[in-house]
């Protein structure tokens, strides 16, 4: 079976040659295993279920979110000459009856379904009376409630797969999969763990950076002047930040089109075709924007403010140099986007999630804060154990010096310890700085050995290093609806002599230089 696979990529899709990971993914399934993919965005998971599709007898069911979606990619295999179709909700009563009419005749090799689907017992009575040698599941960490988009859908997959007379197998695929989401859909779709075919997370055309203390507007007329023969797309969190940044860039004269869930329909269409085919640059857009684009030669991806953890970020980044060519990923990093993502997390979420979020949320602001490789970061963080510095990201290239910080350190950490490893990072701030703030005297914290020992530094400066000793592991946080931070092990270390910390000279020194003539 597996010898038709190359053919088929030639004759069908006219590509030449399989990318890492589709042949192992492809010889997976032809072998009736249940398989998990994990890809990066634009890895080319698709033709993994698309093949074996293709040469396995009956229809693959293929199960996708992503309503908008589905019709591009189902015109696209038509075009291509494979017989496929789509069920969701923006057909008509008649339209969905007739497709499952032929479907039951066999006419499709590939049928894509929304999840809500499965919800209807007559949808799953029609499925017996077809012949399904595989289900496709995408984005299947939406299965998982440790995700970062969980869809309780998603859990009647489990329940089709069992009510079927003849057992399909199982291709899960997903672009964002920590260990334990991994872990959650093996478990939830009963797919050994060692049929998970990983291909490496690293893109190695894109360097990240993260840009600190700097007027944000300032640094993006700047960087939209420098890069305006280029095509990018600049995040941004809310509505109202996409339209008021839109309308300045317009002001600016600069070709941009704008992307978000408060705009009409036909407008949102109209928006994305204008940045598609380059008769817009710039695209300023909420994420809402992104999913399933194929536009390859995106040079930079800029996010205005902090995404709210590192799936959204790598996911949303990596729309970038889709080509292969270098392009550049940035995060405006200012503190009090730590705050509004808190609360939007406060709002939206029930208490379990809640917790988890908040982490999720940390390690985005530990991200912008680590000195070490951006790229690595990223690897890490999604289960890569073998990694190195990738030489291209703004913390490979800071030719700044390292500075011995340590004591410091221990200033700091012995302030948390003094206050009792209970309160907030600000408050911490504040004390060390010696601010008469009526927190802090109705404490009585200024009566701690600590109180003012680094007044001779701004509140903001002592709260970013605090950011910094915990992206570092010197200090833990405690998640609630207050975060109290405490002394790690590592940290406790470094209190003990034991260990050194040491930093960059900070952003501050380098705007000066810089300015200088
Ligand atoms: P994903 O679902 O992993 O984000 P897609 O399946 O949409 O990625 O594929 C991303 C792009 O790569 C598409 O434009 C697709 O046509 C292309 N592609 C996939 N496989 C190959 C291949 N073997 N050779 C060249 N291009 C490919
Ligand atoms: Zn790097």
């Amino acid at each position: 079976m597996f010898e038709q696979a190359l053919p088929l990529l030639q004759s069908h899709f006219g590509y030449s040659s399989f990318r890492t990971g589709q042949e192992q993914a492809i010889q997976s399934v032809l072998t009736g295993n249940n398989s998990i993919c994990v890809m990066p965005t634009g890895g080319g998971k698709s033709i993994c279920y698309q093949i074996p599709a293709l040469i396995l007898p009956g229809t693959t069911i293929v199960v996708s979110p992503l309503i908008s979606l589905m019709k591009d990619q189902v015109d696209a295999l038509i075009q291509v000459g494979i017989p496929a179709t789509f069920i969701n909700s923006s057909l008509s009563f008649q339209e969905a009856y007739d497709r499952i009419q032929a479907a039951k005749q066999g006419e499709y090799k590939l049928l894509y379904i929304a999840p809500e689907r499965l919800e209807s017992p007559e949808f799953i009575e029609d499925l017996k009376y077809m012949e399904i040698p595989l289900i496709a599941v995408d984005e299947a960490h939406c299965i998982s409630q440790w995700g970062h988009d969980f869809r309780p859908s998603y859990r009647h997959i489990q329940k089709m797969i069992q009510m079927m007379p003849q057992r399909p197998r199982v291709i899960a695929l997903t672009a964002t999969a920590t260990p334990r989401v991994r872990e959650d859909i093996c478990n939830l779709l009963e797919i050994d763990e060692r049929n998970t075919i990983i291909t490496g997370f690293e893109r190695e055309n894109l360097s990240f950076s993260v840009i600190k203390g700097q007027d944000r507007l300032k640094y993006l007329l700047d960087y939209l002047k420098k890069n305006d023969k280029e095509a990018g797309i600049i995040y941004a969190a809310t509505r109202k930040n996409v339209d008021i940044l839109y309308e300045r860039l317009r002001k600016e004269n600069i070709n941009v089109a704008r992307y978000h869930a408060g705009m009409g329909d036909a407008e949102r269409a109209r928006e994305q075709e204008r940045f598609l085919t380059d008769q817009a640059s710039v695209m300023v857009a909420t994420s809402a924007f992104g999913m399933g684009i194929d536009k390859s030669n995106i040079r930079y991806c800029i996010h205005l403010q902090l995404p709210k953890n590192m799936e959204s970020y790598y996911q949303e980044a990596g729309r970038a140099g889709r080509d292969g060519l270098a392009s550049e990923c940035i995060v405006l990093y200012s503190p009090q986007d730590v705050q509004i993502q808190r609360f939007l997390i406060d709002q939206s979420s029930d208490r379990t999630r809640m917790t988890q979020e908040l982490e999720k949320l940390q390690q985005m602001v530990d991200y912008c804060h680590t000195e070490s490789c951006l790229q690595e970061f990223i690897l890490h963080y999604f289960g890569e154990a073998e990694t190195e510095p990738c030489g291209r990201c703004g913390n490979c290239t800071d030719e700044r010096t390292s500075i011995d910080v340590t004591k410091e350190a221990q200033m700091v950490l012995s302030c948390v310890i003094r206050m009792g490893q209970r309160f907030g990072k600000n408050i911490t701030a504040q004390v060390l700085t010696g601010s008469k703030n009526k927190k802090v005297t109705e404490m009585g914290f200024e009566r701690l050995s600590t109180y003012g020992i680094m007044k001779d530094k701004s509140t903001k400066d002592v709260s970013d290093f605090i950011e910094f000793l915990i992206s570092q592991d010197l200090l833990a946080i405690e998640q609630g609806t207050f975060p109290t931070i405490y002394v790690s092990p590592k940290g406790k270390e470094v209190l003990l002599g034991n260990q050194q910390v040491h930093r960059r000279e900070t952003v501050q020194v380098k705007q000066v230089s810089k300015s200088d003539p």
